[in-house]
Protein backbone atom coordinates (compact mmCIF):
# COMPACT_ATOMS: atom_id res chain seq x y z
CA UNK A 1 0.00 0.00 0.00
CA UNK A 2 1.02 3.85 -0.90
CA UNK A 3 -0.20 6.28 2.18
CA UNK A 4 -0.60 9.47 0.09
CA UNK A 5 -3.49 10.26 2.87
CA UNK A 6 -1.31 12.02 5.51
CA UNK A 7 -3.49 15.14 6.18
CA UNK A 8 -6.55 12.67 6.65
CA UNK A 9 -4.21 10.77 9.46
CA UNK A 10 -0.96 9.78 9.71
CA UNK A 11 0.75 6.53 10.50
CA UNK A 12 1.66 6.56 14.52
CA UNK A 13 5.51 6.09 15.44
CA UNK A 14 6.40 3.39 16.93
CA UNK A 15 7.78 4.96 20.40
CA UNK A 16 4.04 6.53 20.23
CA UNK A 17 3.08 3.18 20.64
CA UNK A 18 5.24 2.03 23.41
CA UNK A 19 4.83 5.01 25.32
CA UNK A 20 1.11 4.87 25.01
CA UNK A 21 0.98 0.96 25.86
CA UNK A 22 1.48 0.87 29.71
CA UNK A 23 -1.22 3.39 30.15
CA UNK A 24 -3.63 0.93 28.74
CA UNK A 25 -2.14 -1.81 30.61
CA UNK A 26 -0.57 -1.65 34.25
CA UNK A 27 -0.89 2.13 34.52
CA UNK A 28 -4.19 3.18 34.14
CA UNK A 29 -4.35 5.37 37.65
CA UNK A 30 -6.36 8.66 37.05
CA UNK A 31 -4.20 11.42 37.45
CA UNK A 32 -6.87 13.12 39.71
CA UNK A 33 -6.07 10.80 42.43
CA UNK A 34 -4.16 11.58 45.30
CA UNK A 35 -2.29 8.38 45.46
CA UNK A 36 0.97 7.61 44.22
CA UNK A 37 -0.48 5.82 41.50
CA UNK A 38 -2.54 8.35 40.22
CA UNK A 39 0.35 11.23 40.80
CA UNK A 40 3.10 8.84 38.56
CA UNK A 41 -0.05 9.46 35.99
CA UNK A 42 -0.18 12.94 36.64
CA UNK A 43 3.37 13.23 36.05
CA UNK A 44 3.26 11.52 32.95
CA UNK A 45 0.48 14.16 31.62
CA UNK A 46 2.37 16.89 33.00
CA UNK A 47 5.80 15.77 30.87
CA UNK A 48 3.44 15.65 27.87
CA UNK A 49 1.98 19.24 28.39
CA UNK A 50 5.87 20.30 28.46
CA UNK A 51 6.42 18.27 25.05
CA UNK A 52 3.69 19.46 23.18
CA UNK A 53 4.18 23.16 24.67
CA UNK A 54 7.48 23.06 22.79
CA UNK A 55 5.91 21.98 19.67
CA UNK A 56 4.49 25.43 19.69
CA UNK A 57 6.50 27.58 21.39
CA UNK A 58 4.03 27.89 24.43
CA UNK A 59 4.35 27.50 27.79
CA UNK A 60 2.94 24.83 29.54
CA UNK A 61 0.49 26.49 31.52
CA UNK A 62 -1.04 27.37 28.10
CA UNK A 63 -1.39 24.34 27.01
CA UNK A 64 -5.40 22.34 27.47
CA UNK A 65 -5.88 18.80 26.26
CA UNK A 66 -8.61 17.92 24.59
CA UNK A 67 -10.01 14.95 22.12
CA UNK A 68 -8.64 16.65 18.99
CA UNK A 69 -8.79 19.55 16.86
CA UNK A 70 -12.83 19.63 16.48
CA UNK A 71 -12.68 19.97 20.12
CA UNK A 72 -10.00 22.41 20.30
CA UNK A 73 -11.65 24.55 17.67
CA UNK A 74 -15.49 24.33 19.44
CA UNK A 75 -13.81 25.34 22.66
CA UNK A 76 -12.04 28.01 21.48
CA UNK A 77 -14.51 29.97 19.23
CA UNK A 78 -17.41 28.94 21.83
CA UNK A 79 -15.36 29.97 24.71
CA UNK A 80 -14.01 33.26 23.56
CA UNK A 81 -17.82 34.27 22.25
CA UNK A 82 -18.80 33.88 25.73
CA UNK A 83 -16.61 36.26 27.53
CA UNK A 84 -18.39 38.92 25.41
CA UNK A 85 -21.72 38.18 24.67
CA UNK A 86 -22.33 41.79 23.64
CA UNK A 87 -20.12 41.82 20.43
CA UNK A 88 -22.20 39.83 17.63
CA UNK A 89 -19.96 39.58 14.90
CA UNK A 90 -17.75 36.45 13.83
CA UNK A 91 -14.98 36.76 11.31
CA UNK A 92 -13.23 33.94 9.45
CA UNK A 93 -12.76 32.93 5.54
CA UNK A 94 -14.31 31.08 3.20
CA UNK A 95 -12.33 28.19 3.15
CA UNK A 96 -11.89 26.59 6.57
CA UNK A 97 -12.46 23.29 7.68
CA UNK A 98 -15.74 22.17 8.85
CA UNK A 99 -15.17 22.03 12.18
CA UNK A 100 -14.93 25.52 12.13
CA UNK A 101 -17.40 26.34 9.43
CA UNK A 102 -20.01 23.94 11.42
CA UNK A 103 -19.91 26.06 14.13
CA UNK A 104 -19.70 29.87 11.78
CA UNK A 105 -22.91 27.83 10.49
CA UNK A 106 -24.51 27.58 13.76
CA UNK A 107 -23.66 30.85 15.42
CA UNK A 108 -25.14 32.59 12.49
CA UNK A 109 -28.57 30.74 12.87
CA UNK A 110 -28.33 32.16 16.40
CA UNK A 111 -27.84 35.41 14.96
CA UNK A 112 -24.61 36.24 14.95
CA UNK A 113 -23.53 38.25 12.09
CA UNK A 114 -20.80 35.39 9.94
CA UNK A 115 -18.44 37.22 7.31
CA UNK A 116 -16.28 35.06 5.34
CA UNK A 117 -13.38 36.46 3.85
CA UNK A 118 -12.84 35.08 0.76
CA UNK A 119 -9.45 34.44 -1.41
CA UNK A 120 -8.10 34.24 -4.69
CA UNK A 121 -7.35 31.89 -7.96
CA UNK A 122 -4.25 30.85 -5.82
CA UNK A 123 -6.02 30.37 -2.31
CA UNK A 124 -4.07 33.53 -1.01
CA UNK A 125 -6.57 35.39 1.43
CA UNK A 126 -7.80 38.52 0.93
CA UNK A 127 -6.02 40.71 3.07
CA UNK A 128 -7.53 44.23 3.07
CA UNK A 129 -11.10 42.36 3.40
CA UNK A 130 -9.67 40.85 6.63
CA UNK A 131 -8.85 44.54 7.84
CA UNK A 132 -12.17 46.17 6.68
CA UNK A 133 -14.29 43.26 8.64
CA UNK A 134 -12.74 43.52 11.83
CA UNK A 135 -14.75 46.18 13.23
CA UNK A 136 -15.32 47.24 17.33
CA UNK A 137 -18.80 44.50 17.04
CA UNK A 138 -16.13 41.67 15.87
CA UNK A 139 -16.19 39.20 19.01
CA UNK A 140 -13.75 36.81 17.79
CA UNK A 141 -11.73 36.12 14.24
CA UNK A 142 -10.68 32.83 13.39
CA UNK A 143 -8.10 31.71 10.89
CA UNK A 144 -6.23 28.29 9.52
CA UNK A 145 -2.77 28.28 9.23
CA UNK A 146 -2.94 25.61 6.32
CA UNK A 147 -5.52 24.22 4.42
CA UNK A 148 -6.37 21.27 5.04
CA UNK A 149 -6.82 20.48 1.08
CA UNK A 150 -4.72 22.76 -0.90
CA UNK A 151 -1.76 22.82 1.84
CA UNK A 152 -1.71 26.53 0.79
CA UNK A 153 -0.57 28.65 4.01
CA UNK A 154 -1.76 31.78 5.26
CA UNK A 155 0.41 34.59 6.59
CA UNK A 156 -0.70 33.94 10.28
CA UNK A 157 1.92 36.88 11.65
CA UNK A 158 0.37 39.23 9.42
CA UNK A 159 -3.25 38.72 9.92
CA UNK A 160 -3.01 38.12 13.73
CA UNK A 161 -1.48 41.63 13.70
CA UNK A 162 -4.54 42.97 11.71
CA UNK A 163 -6.18 41.89 14.67
CA UNK A 164 -4.52 43.06 17.49
CA UNK A 165 -4.26 46.33 16.39
CA UNK A 166 -7.93 46.36 16.42
CA UNK A 167 -8.59 44.98 19.62
CA UNK A 168 -9.91 41.61 18.37
CA UNK A 169 -9.15 38.23 19.54
CA UNK A 170 -8.01 35.34 17.25
CA UNK A 171 -8.06 31.90 17.14
CA UNK A 172 -5.71 29.90 14.84
CA UNK A 173 -6.55 26.38 13.34
CA UNK A 174 -3.18 24.97 12.93
CA UNK A 175 -4.21 21.19 12.82
CA UNK A 176 -1.86 21.02 9.45
CA UNK A 177 0.83 22.78 10.46
CA UNK A 178 1.74 22.00 14.28
CA UNK A 179 4.23 19.34 14.30
CA UNK A 180 4.98 19.73 10.56
CA UNK A 181 6.49 22.88 10.49
CA UNK A 182 7.94 24.96 12.98
CA UNK A 183 5.47 26.96 14.86
CA UNK A 184 5.83 29.94 17.55
CA UNK A 185 2.82 30.81 19.04
CA UNK A 186 4.09 33.48 20.94
CA UNK A 187 5.92 35.22 18.61
CA UNK A 188 2.27 35.85 17.06
CA UNK A 189 0.02 38.23 18.38
CA UNK A 190 -2.74 35.34 19.54
CA UNK A 191 -4.82 34.16 21.47
CA UNK A 192 -6.09 30.62 20.68
CA UNK A 193 -4.43 27.89 18.61
CA UNK A 194 -5.78 24.20 18.03
CA UNK A 195 -3.45 21.27 17.28
CA UNK A 196 -4.13 17.66 16.90
CA UNK A 197 -2.21 14.77 17.61
CA UNK A 198 -3.13 12.24 14.96
CA UNK A 199 -2.09 14.56 12.17
CA UNK A 200 1.79 14.30 13.18
CA UNK A 201 2.19 10.94 13.64
CA UNK A 202 0.57 10.68 16.93
CA UNK A 203 -3.18 8.53 18.39
CA UNK A 204 -6.63 9.82 17.34
CA UNK A 205 -8.66 11.53 20.41
CA UNK A 206 -5.87 13.39 21.92
CA UNK A 207 -5.42 17.08 20.83
CA UNK A 208 -4.39 20.49 22.63
CA UNK A 209 -5.67 24.21 22.39
CA UNK A 210 -2.74 26.78 23.46
CA UNK A 211 -4.70 29.49 25.19
CA UNK A 212 -2.61 32.43 25.52
CA UNK A 213 -1.52 33.69 28.85
CA UNK A 214 -3.88 36.47 30.22
CA UNK A 215 -6.69 35.19 27.95
CA UNK A 216 -10.05 34.17 29.02
CA UNK A 217 -11.56 31.30 28.12
CA UNK A 218 -15.69 29.94 28.73
CA UNK A 219 -15.19 26.24 29.21
CA UNK A 220 -17.45 23.79 26.89
CA UNK A 221 -17.15 20.78 28.67
CA UNK A 222 -18.35 21.24 32.37
CA UNK A 223 -18.12 18.51 35.19
CA UNK A 224 -14.72 18.17 36.98
CA UNK A 225 -12.17 21.00 37.90
CA UNK A 226 -9.59 18.73 35.25
CA UNK A 227 -7.20 21.02 33.15
CA UNK A 228 -7.64 23.85 35.20
CA UNK A 229 -11.58 23.78 35.07
CA UNK A 230 -11.39 25.00 31.30
CA UNK A 231 -12.54 21.18 30.10
CA UNK A 232 -13.52 18.83 32.53
CA UNK A 233 -13.49 14.81 32.36
CA UNK A 234 -10.68 12.33 33.00
CA UNK A 235 -8.04 12.80 30.88
CA UNK A 236 -7.15 10.25 28.57
CA UNK A 237 -3.82 9.41 29.76
CA UNK A 238 -2.60 7.35 27.11
CA UNK A 239 -3.68 9.62 23.93
CA UNK A 240 -1.72 12.65 25.82
CA UNK A 241 1.17 9.99 26.77
CA UNK A 242 1.06 9.41 22.72
CA UNK A 243 0.89 12.88 21.81
CA UNK A 244 3.55 14.20 23.79
CA UNK A 245 5.77 11.47 22.04
CA UNK A 246 4.96 12.49 18.94
CA UNK A 247 5.51 16.15 19.58
CA UNK A 248 8.83 14.86 20.65
CA UNK A 249 9.90 12.74 17.72
CA UNK A 250 8.30 15.89 15.80
CA UNK A 251 10.68 18.27 17.44
CA UNK A 252 14.10 16.03 16.42
CA UNK A 253 14.09 17.22 12.81
CA UNK A 254 11.35 19.54 11.66
CA UNK A 255 12.65 21.19 9.01
CA UNK A 256 15.23 18.45 7.62
CA UNK A 257 12.15 16.24 7.67
CA UNK A 258 9.79 18.23 5.98
CA UNK A 259 12.34 19.33 3.24
CA UNK A 260 12.57 15.16 2.48
CA UNK A 261 8.94 15.44 2.27
CA UNK A 262 9.04 18.58 -0.10
CA UNK A 263 11.22 17.04 -2.09
CA UNK A 264 8.65 14.27 -2.88
CA UNK A 265 6.38 16.46 -3.31
CA UNK A 266 7.73 18.28 -5.86
CA UNK A 267 8.59 15.09 -7.48
CA UNK A 268 4.99 13.32 -7.73
CA UNK A 269 3.74 17.40 -8.96
CA UNK A 270 6.25 17.51 -11.41
CA UNK A 271 6.13 13.96 -12.70
CA UNK A 272 2.14 14.33 -13.01
CA UNK A 273 2.28 17.21 -14.67
CA UNK A 274 4.79 16.28 -17.24
CA UNK A 275 2.95 12.95 -18.10
CA UNK A 276 -0.75 13.93 -17.56
CA UNK A 277 -1.90 16.82 -20.02
CA UNK A 278 -5.30 17.41 -18.09
CA UNK A 279 -3.79 17.93 -14.83
CA UNK A 280 -3.42 21.14 -12.77
CA UNK A 281 -2.12 22.20 -9.39
CA UNK A 282 -4.72 23.97 -7.45
CA UNK A 283 -3.21 26.75 -5.01
CA UNK A 284 0.65 25.84 -6.47
CA UNK A 285 1.68 29.42 -6.11
CA UNK A 286 0.81 29.93 -2.99
CA UNK A 287 3.39 29.50 -0.22
CA UNK A 288 2.22 25.86 1.15
CA UNK A 289 2.77 23.06 3.83
CA UNK A 290 5.79 20.90 2.28
CA UNK A 291 3.47 17.46 2.35
CA UNK A 292 0.14 17.97 0.43
CA UNK A 293 -0.68 18.93 -3.48
CA UNK A 294 -4.05 19.22 -5.02
CA UNK A 295 -4.22 18.15 -8.38
CA UNK A 296 -7.10 18.40 -10.62
CA UNK A 297 -7.36 16.21 -13.59
CA UNK A 298 -9.99 17.97 -15.94
CA UNK A 299 -13.00 16.40 -17.01
CA UNK A 300 -12.95 13.35 -14.07
CA UNK A 301 -14.40 12.38 -11.45
CA UNK A 302 -12.53 12.42 -8.17
CA UNK A 303 -14.40 9.59 -6.53
CA UNK A 304 -13.79 7.69 -9.63
CA UNK A 305 -9.95 8.22 -9.41
CA UNK A 306 -10.16 7.50 -5.86
CA UNK A 307 -11.40 3.65 -6.79
CA UNK A 308 -8.71 3.17 -9.87
CA UNK A 309 -6.43 4.66 -7.11
CA UNK A 310 -7.71 2.62 -4.34
CA UNK A 311 -7.76 -0.67 -6.13
CA UNK A 312 -3.89 -0.24 -7.00
CA UNK A 313 -3.69 -0.04 -3.55
CA UNK A 314 -2.84 3.58 -3.30
CA UNK A 315 -4.37 5.83 -0.95
CA UNK A 316 -5.32 9.65 -1.76
CA UNK A 317 -8.83 11.81 -1.01
CA UNK A 318 -10.40 14.33 -2.18
CA UNK A 319 -11.91 17.80 -0.59
CA UNK A 320 -15.22 16.95 -1.21
CA UNK A 321 -18.01 15.49 0.89
CA UNK A 322 -19.04 12.05 -0.82
CA UNK A 323 -22.59 11.91 0.74
CA UNK A 324 -25.33 9.99 -0.74
CA UNK A 325 -23.30 9.43 -4.27
CA UNK A 326 -23.26 12.73 -5.15
CA UNK A 327 -19.83 14.00 -4.73
CA UNK A 328 -19.81 17.97 -3.36
CA UNK A 329 -18.03 20.40 -5.04
CA UNK A 330 -14.96 21.68 -2.65
CA UNK A 331 -15.89 24.60 -0.49
CA UNK A 332 -12.39 25.71 -0.39
CA UNK A 333 -11.59 25.45 -4.69
CA UNK A 334 -15.03 27.07 -5.60
CA UNK A 335 -14.17 29.79 -2.98
CA UNK A 336 -10.74 30.01 -5.09
CA UNK A 337 -12.92 30.23 -8.28
CA UNK A 338 -12.24 27.21 -9.49
CA UNK A 339 -14.33 25.96 -12.60
CA UNK A 340 -16.83 23.62 -11.40
CA UNK A 341 -15.78 20.78 -14.14
CA UNK A 342 -11.90 20.49 -12.86
CA UNK A 343 -12.95 20.92 -9.39
CA UNK A 344 -14.82 18.14 -9.94
CA UNK A 345 -11.86 16.01 -10.53
CA UNK A 346 -9.51 17.06 -7.42
CA UNK A 347 -8.02 14.64 -5.47
CA UNK A 348 -5.32 15.72 -2.34
CA UNK A 349 -2.12 13.43 -2.47
CA UNK A 350 -0.39 14.69 1.50
CA UNK A 351 2.89 13.03 2.22
CA UNK A 352 4.44 12.20 5.19
CA UNK A 353 8.09 11.14 6.07
CA UNK A 354 7.03 7.51 5.61
CA UNK A 355 6.66 7.89 2.14
CA UNK A 356 9.54 6.88 -0.13
CA UNK A 357 11.12 8.32 -3.02
CA UNK A 358 10.46 4.94 -4.91
CA UNK A 359 6.95 5.07 -3.55
CA UNK A 360 6.35 8.24 -5.55
CA UNK A 361 7.96 6.89 -8.64
CA UNK A 362 5.17 3.87 -8.87
CA UNK A 363 2.41 6.58 -8.30
CA UNK A 364 4.34 9.03 -11.13
CA UNK A 365 4.13 5.82 -13.71
CA UNK A 366 0.97 3.99 -12.88
CA UNK A 367 -1.32 7.28 -13.17
CA UNK A 368 -1.13 7.87 -16.65
CA UNK A 369 -2.36 3.72 -17.38
CA UNK A 370 -4.56 4.28 -13.85
CA UNK A 371 -6.43 7.48 -15.69
CA UNK A 372 -6.55 6.02 -19.11
CA UNK A 373 -8.94 3.69 -18.15
CA UNK A 374 -11.23 6.34 -16.86
CA UNK A 375 -10.62 8.89 -19.88
CA UNK A 376 -11.99 5.74 -22.12
CA UNK A 377 -15.16 5.54 -20.05
CA UNK A 378 -15.46 9.01 -20.02
CA UNK A 379 -15.55 9.44 -23.43
CA UNK A 380 -17.87 6.59 -24.23
CA UNK A 381 -20.56 8.21 -21.72
CA UNK A 382 -19.99 11.32 -23.46
N1 LIG B 1 -8.84 21.58 11.21
C1 LIG B 1 -8.20 21.15 10.12
C2 LIG B 1 -7.52 22.13 9.23
C3 LIG B 1 -8.17 19.78 9.82
O1 LIG B 1 -7.55 19.35 8.72
C4 LIG B 1 -8.82 18.87 10.70
C5 LIG B 1 -8.86 17.42 10.39
O2 LIG B 1 -8.82 17.02 9.25
C6 LIG B 1 -9.47 19.37 11.84
C7 LIG B 1 -9.44 20.73 12.06
C8 LIG B 1 -10.15 18.45 12.80
O3 LIG B 1 -9.21 17.74 13.58
P1 LIG B 1 -9.61 16.38 14.33
O4 LIG B 1 -9.70 15.32 13.31
O5 LIG B 1 -8.47 16.13 15.29
O6 LIG B 1 -10.88 16.62 15.05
Amino acid sequence: MIYLDNNATTRPLPEVVEAMLPFLREEYANPSSVHQFGQSARHQVECARERVAHVIGANPREILFTSGGTESINTAIRGALRLQPAKRRFLTTAVEHSAVMGVAAQLAEEGYRVDYVGVDGEGRLDEAEWEANLTEDTALASVMHGNNETGVLFNVARLSEIAAERGVPIHVDAVQTAGKMPIEAADWPINYLSLSGHKFHGPKGAGALYVRRRTGLHPLIIGGSQERELRAGTENVAGIVGMGAAAEASMKDTVGGMNKVKEMRDALEAGILERIPFARVNGGGSPRVSNTTNISFAGLEAEAILMVLSEAAICASSGSACSSGSLEPSHVLQAMGVDDRITRGAIRFSLSRFNTPEEIDRVVTELPRLLSRLTVLAMNCE
